[in-house]
This record gives C-alpha cells, structure tokens and sequence, in this order.
C-alpha cells in the first residue's frame, strides 16, 4: 500500500488495510509528512477530501510507539495477558495525549469512530464528549482511561471545572472546522482550553489546525496557537 511511504506505524498500516483504502488522498499525501516532522501545521481543505484522517494517521502512528506494544511477540504472553497489561496501562493514565476539537456533537462522533476504527489493537482509547447529553455518563465513561478525547469545546471545558479531565499530558492537539467553532461563537471557550494553565505551551506540543477557509480570524487563532507552522492548501 501507498501508506507505508513516508512510513507510518505498522499496525496502522495494518488497520488501513483492513478499512480496504488503497491510496492517500490529496491532504494526506501532504500532510503525513509534515506531521511526522513534527511540524505544526494550518491546513485548508474541506469535508470529503479525507481531511480527519489526515490529522489521524500521522497522529496516531506517533502515539502508537509511545505506549506498550501488544504485537510484541518476543514473550510467550497470550493475548488476555497482554490486553490485561495494556487495560492496566490504560486505567494509571486517566490524561489524554491527543486533543481534537470539533464544532458539533456529529462532527466529534465521526472523529471518534474513525479513530476508534484506526486506533484497532492498539493501546489508544478514544473517548467522545459533547455537550446537550447525560455528563455523569462520559465522566463514568472516561474513568477508563483515555489517550485520546474527541471533544466540543463547552462540554470540555465543564468536564476541567470538574477536575474530570486533565490537559498537562497533551502533547497532540488538533482543531477540526476551526472556522465553524468561531462562526458558532467558540472563540472564548477554545482559548480557555488552549490557553489554559494546564495546556502544554505550543512548542511544548505540537498543534494541527484544520479549516475549509482562511479569514482574519482564523489567521490570528493560527499566530496565537501554532508554532512556527506549515501552510497547507489542497
Ligand atoms: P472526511 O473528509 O474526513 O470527512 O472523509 C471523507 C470520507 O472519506 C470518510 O468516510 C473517510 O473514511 C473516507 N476516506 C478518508 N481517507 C480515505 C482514503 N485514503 N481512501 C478511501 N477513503 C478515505
């Protein structure tokens, strides 16, 4: 397959395979690269270029090699011992390393299905929270663990007053439809969470920026949030 150059993590590979796609589309040829550089980036593209997993693939290959392996075969483990290993690994880290944003509740569940999908037999748990739904039920939810939260910014921000979710261990963080959140009056709870005392500072992580367009407002959100970051225009 096309994925493996330039390379991303094998068992992502192995999962797109199985979702049967066969080559990058325009925005993933461009930015799984730059991703893997670890280079910040603002990309303009629109819904149905493939746009998600652009951000998805290089993001979860990275964190794919940040946590224990479960296709190590080097010890006679069978595979309940070592999916109990890697439910333990999970259950200690109760603070996720990816952050995606996104405008609507429809928009963060296709993220989070998609990711769920790609993050198959990994030790990535994606978990989803929106507003305008039972809260107690997430919050019972992310006791689990996350390594990755799909989340609206209003939701978010309720589950950090309630000390629910912590953002010291981001170290990837992505804004979907960045245009969207700002027409739906977001600007302020985005940068109480982007900004917050919590948030690793943007050299500290790495930032990903997606919008379908480019106005002033978006270019100042780019400038106050990415470091020293790649435009990208497909
Ligand atoms: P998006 O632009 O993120 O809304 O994606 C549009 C649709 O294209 C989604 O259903 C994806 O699962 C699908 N898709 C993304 N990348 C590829 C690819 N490289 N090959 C085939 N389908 C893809």
């Amino acid at each position: 397959t096309q994925f493996t150059s330039p390379p991303l993590d094998n068992l992502l590979v192995e999962n797109i395979k199985l979702a049967r796609f066969n080559k990058p589309t325009p925005i993933q040829k461009y930015s799984i690269p730059i991703v893997n550089q670890g280079r910040d980036l603002m990309a303009c593209a629109q819904t149905g270029s493939g746009k998600t997993d652009a951000f998805l693939f290089p993001i979860l290959s990275k964190a794919f090699s940040l946590g224990p392996s479960i296709n190590n075969n080097n010890d006679n483990d069978n595979d309940a011992n070592q999916y109990n290993k890697i439910s333990k690994y999970r259950a200690k880290n109760i603070k996720p390393i990816i952050l995606i944003l996104a405008p609507t509740r429809e928009l963060a569940n296709q993220i989070f299905e998609e990711a769920r999908k790609f993050s198959y037999r990994s030790w990535i748990r994606p978990c989803v929270v929106y507003g305008g739904t039972n809260i107690f039920t997430q919050m019972k939810n992310l006791e689990n663990g996350s390594q990755l939260l799909v989340a609206t910014p209003g939701r978010l921000n309720d589950l950090m007053e309630r000390g629910k979710i912590s953002l010291s261990n981001i170290k990837y963080l992505i804004l979907d439809e960045a245009d969207r959140m700002l027409d739906m009056g977001f600007e302020l709870q985005i940068r109480q969470i982007v900004e917050h005392y919590d948030m690793p500072i943007a050299t500290s992580r790495q930032t990903l920026m997606f919008s379908a367009t480019f106005p002033s407002n978006i270019q100042n959100l780019a400038g106050d949030f990415l470091n020293d970051y790649i435009f990208l225009s497909v």
